[in-house]
This record gives structure tokens, C-alpha cells and sequence, in this order.
């Protein structure tokens, strides 16, 4: 199958691309960026034109921003092409809603990934805790926003979620590994004078799961979520990527593929089955942390 990358920026350089260099189902057809292009392929700078061009594209990839994403997505849908969205999967709830509506309606195939999910400790770890009770979890995700997002202000902007932008990666993995679902109970959130969005939050969720993101850490990068239950606790380290039970790393049957190329075989079975698959539950919990969170002003942030 055919595919056009949408949004030539780092992580279509740094992961999509090699994905689909390296996929058996997947060709990289064409890419549609205003700037960016990738050697050797086909280069469109406006997606109408991809899409009159290209009839031969089953699949557009969608590797931009959240915010410009939904007019893409609908676009792309109209056109009877398969969509995979990039995390998170639009800038609100109510978009999503309408790009599965226009999926469903059109039989095409809509699939809004969270690469996080593909880390190789996560379906061990979710193995583990099935059938467990979960009597605390506590979520550490604390990076530098200038080494993981360079110069990217739209981060900061209205939609660009703040530190949830990397947040959403450990409540995609947390609703995907807790063997009951939580809802949120309350949030603080720091928001730089100067900015739209958060750089620091702290969450309650029921259950006695608890969160702490920040975007300022220097030095070491924290990517952990710890698991207590009445046979043990479980840690998830390097974001899902090493599983330890009672503080002894473990090997889980994980898969050996990364993250990306998981994603394109998955959207390839997708496409394949004629099946979508969308996941809201950790974007609802960063819609609801927005909501009920009490806003803490903080120095302000330049890059
Ligand atoms: P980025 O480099 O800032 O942007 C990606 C590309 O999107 C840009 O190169 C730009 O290409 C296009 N773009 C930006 N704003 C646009 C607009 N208003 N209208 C149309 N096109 C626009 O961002 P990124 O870091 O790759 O992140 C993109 C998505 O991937 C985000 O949802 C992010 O959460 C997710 N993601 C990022 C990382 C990471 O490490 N950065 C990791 C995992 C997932 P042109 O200007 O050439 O059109």
C-alpha cells in the first residue's frame, strides 16, 4: 500500500520515514509540506494537489501538529483515503468525534496511534496487572522541553496541550496497562507568564493514581510509572520500555519491533481488516485536567 507523509518536521525525519523505509506492507509514496521534503520522493506542498495527483495513495500519514491536523484528516477522508494520525489525535474531542463519523460513513479506515503503547515493556506489564487491584500508581514524566522540542512554540499555543504534549504519552500507556479505568479528581497546572499552555502538572485521579509532569528538568530524563498492588509492584521505566516487578527488571515477551514500525504494521492490519481504531481515554483525561485544573502562574518560558 501506498502512503503520503504529511508534515515533513522531526518526528516524520526522526521515525516516520525510517518506519516506512523499513515496512514489508508500506511505501512512501509522496510527502505534502509546506518546506520539508525527503530525498528521493515525490514532493507536494499542498495536500488538494497530493490528493488530485495521487489516486494511487490508499494512505495518508499525518505527522503534523495537532491544531492544523483535522482540516488535513477531513480532507484526506473525503478524498477515500485511510488516515493515521499522529498523538495526539487532534487538538479537541469533538474533531476526533466528527473524523470517526466521516470514517464509519465512507468505510475508510481511521487510526489515531499512540507510540507510547508500542513500547516493548507495555503489553507485558498490562499482562501482569490483569486481574489485579491496583491500590496505587504514581506517574513521574519529567523532560527538557528545549533538548525534546526545540524552537517549537506551537507547543505553547493554544491546542498544543503544553506538557501534556509528552504527558498524554504516559496516560496513553497508563489507560492502556490499568486493569480499571480512573477519571481525574483534580490538577494543578504551571503555566509560564508569557504562555498559553502548561510546562508543569500535577495530577489526582481516583484510585489513588496520581501524576507529575514538568517540562524543565535538566540533567537525567524521568519516564516512570510505579504500580503497587496487594502481589506486588510493578514499575514501568524509560517510557514502557523496561518492566520491573518488586524492583527486579524483568523480560516480558516483547516485541523486538520499535515503536514506529509498530504503528505502520498496525495501520496496515487496519486498512487490511477494514477496521478503525480510536482510543480517547487519554485524551480525555488531559481535556479534563484542563478543565477542572487550577491554574498556577510560573516565570516565564523562553526557548
Ligand atoms: P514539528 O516538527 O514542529 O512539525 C511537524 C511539521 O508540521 C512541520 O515541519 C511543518 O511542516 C508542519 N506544520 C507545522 N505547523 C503547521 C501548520 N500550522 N499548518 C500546516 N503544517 C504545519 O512537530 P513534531 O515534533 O514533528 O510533532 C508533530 C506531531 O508529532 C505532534 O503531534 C507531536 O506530539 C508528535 N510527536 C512528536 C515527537 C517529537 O519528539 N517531537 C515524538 C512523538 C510524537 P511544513 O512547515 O514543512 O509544512
Amino acid at each position: 500500500m501506498r502512503v503520503a507523509l504529511v508534515g515533513i518536521g522531526k518526528i516524520a525525519v526522526d521515525q516516520h520515514v525510517p518506519a516506512l523505509d523499513a515496512s514489508p506492507d508500506l511505501t512512501l509514496a509522496c510527502t505534502v509540506s509546506r518546506k520539508g521534503e525527503v530525498e528521493g520522493v515525490e514532493a507536494f506542498t499542498d495536500l488538494g494537489a497530493m490528493l488530485a495527483a495521487r489516486p494511487d495513495v490508499q494512505i495518508v500519514s499525518l505527522a503534523l501538529p495537532p491544531v492544523p491536523r483535522f482540516a488535513y484528516a477531513e480532507a484526506a477522508l473525503l478524498a477515500g483515503r485511510h488516515v493515521m494520525l499522529e498523538k495526539p489525535p487532534g487538538a479537541t474531542l469533538a474533531e476526533v468525534h466528527a473524523l470517526q463519523s466521516l470514517a464509519r460513513e465512507r468505510g475508510l479506515t481511521l487510526y489515531a496511534t499512540w507510540h507510547s503503547r508500542m513500547a516493548q515493556a507495555v503489553a507485558p506489564a498490562k499482562a501482569w496487572l490483569a486481574g489485579k487491584t491496583v491500590t496505587r500508581a504514581h506517574i513521574t514524566w519529567r523532560e527538557d522541553v528545549r533538548k525534546w522540542h526545540p524552537g517549537q512554540d506551537w507547543v505553547f499555543e493554544p491546542g498544543g496541550m503544553g506538557v501534556f504534549d509528552p504527558g498524554i504519552n504516559a496516560l496513553s500507556i497508563l489507560t492502556e496497562i490499568l486493569p480499571s479505568p480512573v477519571h481525574l479528581v483534580s490538577a494543578d497546572l504551571e503555566f509560564p507568564g508569557n504562555r498559553q499552555t502548561p510546562i508543569g502538572a500535577r495530577l489526582t485521579f481516583s484510585g489513588g493514581v496520581t501524576a507529575d509532569f514538568d517540562w524543565r528538568q535538566q540533567g537525567p530524563q524521568t519516564w516512570d510509572i510505579e504500580v503497587e498492588t496487594p502481589e506486588g509492584r510493578l514499575a514501568l521505566r524509560m517510557g514502557g520500555n523496561v518492566l520491573e516487578i518488586d524492583g527486579v527488571p524483568v523480560s516480558g515477551e516483547a516485541s523486538i519491533m520499535g515503536e514506529y514500525p509498530a504503528l505502520y504494521a498496525r495501520m496496515a492490519a487496519l486498512v487490511r481488516a477494514g477496521e478503525s481504531e480510536v482510543d480517547l481515554a487519554p485524551m480525555v483525561h488531559v481535556a479534563d485536567a484542563l478543565t477542572l485544573g487550577r491554574r498556577v502562574v510560573v516565570e516565564d518560558f523562553h526557548f
